[in-house]
This record gives C-alpha cells, structure tokens and sequence, in this order.
C-alpha cells in the first residue's frame, strides 16, 4: 500500500480497513513516494517503491500530488512507464443514490498508459515555442486492443469502441485505429466493433451514455474522456481505477491529491475502495470484491453516512465504519488468506 500525499493517507486508511473487513487476510507493506520522500531519498520514488511492488505484484495507492510545470516528473506516470503498467481500467457505473443526470450508465475505459504524449519527451524550440512528441506504436495499440477484447469477453460486455482523431492525425491515431481494427478481427461475431472520433464520442457520452459500453482510447484521450465518464457517475469521488501489466498491477483512485481536503476527514474513499474491489478480483476474490461493493453501494443508498460531496454530513472515517458495519453482516466467519 503507498498511501499517498493530500487526502490520500485517510483514503488509503478507510480502505484498508474496509478490506481487511472483507473477509480476506491481507498482510500490508506500507512504503511512501511523493514530494516528501525527496529530502530523504532524493527522489520523489525511490528504488524500494518499485521494489516492493515488483515483489508483491500487486499495490493499493493513494492519490500523489504533481507539481505543475516545473519540479519533478509525476511519480503516477513514471511508476506506470517503470511497471510496464500499459493498460488503464477505469470503470463508471451509475450508482443508487447519487445525484446524477443518468441513472444506469454502465461504461468501461481502457485507456493506453505508456505512451502518446505522455511518453514526456518535450522540448523548447527556442525560447518561444515548445514541442511535444506524441509516440503511437503498433505493439502497444495492439496490446491495449486485445486487453480491451480480453475484459469485454471476460466480463460479458458486448461491444468495444475505439475512440481517436485520425481524421486529422493520421499517422499517429490512423496506425492507432488500424491496430484495434487488427485485433478486432480476432473476436467478429464475439464482440461487436465501432470507432468514434473523440470529440464526437464526447458529445455523444454526455447525450447518450448508454449506446457505450467497453471503450479503448490512447493515453490522452483516456484521461480526459474517464473523467467526463465519472462526470456522469457522480464525479472523480466515485470513479476506481486499475493499472494493469504482465508483471505487476496498481490500483487507484481516478482523482488526484486534493490538497485543499488534506487531513480534513472530508474526501471521499469511495473511489479507492472500489479501486480495492478491483483488486480483490484481480487477486482472485471475486466474491469478496461482490460483498464490498454491495456494502459500499448499500451505505451510498441508504444516504445517512455519505460523505460531503455525494450531499452527505458524514466524514471519510465514518462512511468506511457504516461500510464495514454492513461488511459484517455478509462475511463468512474464517478470513481467507
Ligand atoms: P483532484 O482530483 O485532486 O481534485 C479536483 C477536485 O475534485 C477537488 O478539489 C475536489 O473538489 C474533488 N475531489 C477529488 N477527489 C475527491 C474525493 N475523494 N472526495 C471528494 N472530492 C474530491 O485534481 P487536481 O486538483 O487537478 O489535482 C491535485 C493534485 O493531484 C495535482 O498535483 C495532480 O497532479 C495530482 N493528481 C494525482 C493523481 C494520481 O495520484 N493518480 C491523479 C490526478 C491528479
């Protein structure tokens, strides 16, 4: 577990007791990576963060603030590009309870996370210009196309969407497309196929949420259009995510540090415990995953200890306690290990 900076420690904290609560028994190694490892360590990720996820395969983490246009490189993209980490789960799924504009928007995001313009290769062309590369290749489009026909196969879903901007970038977003065409091949007559331009895909999101279902998008696309997505859900409080790699996975909130909250008991842990769901299935408990969104949805439903921005007065401690009290009641006696 790395909990973080910003509201990311509470977070992490109501999560890990809601999981421990889950009927599991998880053994924690907690390490820390942010702004505050720099004085120590001299880097805001050091080698024993890696370590420690490469040996274990599998880490929880908390939201880590980025400094905006100077200072380090964001320790979430470089953990990502360091782990192999190249496919992006962001599910959004309506829930019971929420103020929300639609009541059953069910969509999936896999989005592509080792390259396009995040690939972070940038440079001035003197001082009064700046250029960034965006890096598309067929290996990873490819990879990222299969994993999104993999999931919809896996998961019962019946339609892949591939969401670019050939139309002008054609080289780039063009040999994006033409990979996802090539894999959708693969699965005709299993899993239905269609592309989007994304700012259409945009405006039909927010009109019609519910023509979607499974959606592959490169890395920048992605992030935008799964925020627009949790937009829908109930916004970025609700919204877990999973990065995914041969070797290791990540699970984490789609929202960010929210400095402004920081040691309030105010945010919202909905996302990270969802995205703790995600891993009790990635880590084969698909049940213990079922009662822990049952439990969450249960407490989001009933209203009475929701936290301040799903229109509640309860704070991130007891919206987890009103969790685990309904946990109890579901899971079997004997934790699993
Ligand atoms: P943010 O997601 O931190 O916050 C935006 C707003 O959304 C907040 O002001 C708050 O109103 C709301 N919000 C977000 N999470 C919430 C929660 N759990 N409960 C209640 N309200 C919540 O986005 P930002 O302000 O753009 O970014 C803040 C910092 O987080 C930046 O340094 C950014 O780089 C970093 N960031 C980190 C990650 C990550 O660790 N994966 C992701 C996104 C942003």
């Amino acid at each position: 577990m790395i909990p973080g900076d910003g509201i990311g420690p509470e977070l992490a904290e109501a999560t890990r007791r809601v999981m421990d609560a889950s009927g599991i028994a998880f053994e924690w190694e907690v390490v820390d990576a942010g702004e505050a490892m720099i004085a120590k360590h001299g880097t805001p990720l050091p080698d024993s963060v890696l370590e420690s996820i490469k040996r274990n395969r599998v880490a929880i983490k908390g939201p880590i603030t980025t400094p905006v246009g100077s200072g380090f490189r964001s320790v979430n993209v470089t953990l990502r590009q360091a782990l192999g980490l190249y496919a992006n789960l962001r599910p959004a799924r309506s829930m019971k309870g929420l103020d929300t504009r639609y009541q059953d928007v069910d969509l999936v995001i896999v989005r592509e996370n080792t390259e396009d313009l995040y690939a972070g290769i940038e440079h001035m062309v003197g001082r009064d210009a700046a250029e960034s590369i965006k890096i598309i290749t067929r290996a990873a489009s490819e990879r990222i196309a299969r994993f999104a026909f993999e999931y919809a196969v896996a998961n019962g879903r019946h339609k892949v969407t591939a969401v670019h901007k050939a139309n002008i970038m054609k080289l780039s977003d063009g040999l994006f497309l033409e990979s996802c065409r090539t894999i959708a091949a693969d699965y005709e007559g299993r899993i239905e196929f269609e592309d989007r331009i994304v700012d259409n895909m945009c405006m039909q999101l927010v009109q019609k949420p519910e023509l979607y279902d499974v959606m592959v998008l490169p890395n920048l696309y992605g992030d935008i259009v799964s925020d627009l997505c949790a937009g829908l859900v109930g916004g970025l409080g609700v919204a877990p995510g999973a990065n995914i790699g041969t070797e290791a996975a990540v699970f984490e909130a789609v929202h960010g540090s929210a400095p402004k909250y920081a040691g309030m008991n105010r945010a919202n842990p909905t996302a990270l415990i969802l995205s703790g769901a995600l891993m009790l299935r990635h880590l084969g408990y698909p049940d213990a995953a079922e009662r822990v969104e049952a439990a969450l949805r249960g407490v989001v439903a009933d209203g009475r200890h929701t936290t301040a921005d799903m229109g509640g007065t309860a704070g991130t401690s007891q919206f987890a306690d009103a969790i685990i009290e309904r946990l109890a009641a579901t899971t079997p006696a004997g934790a699993t290990a």
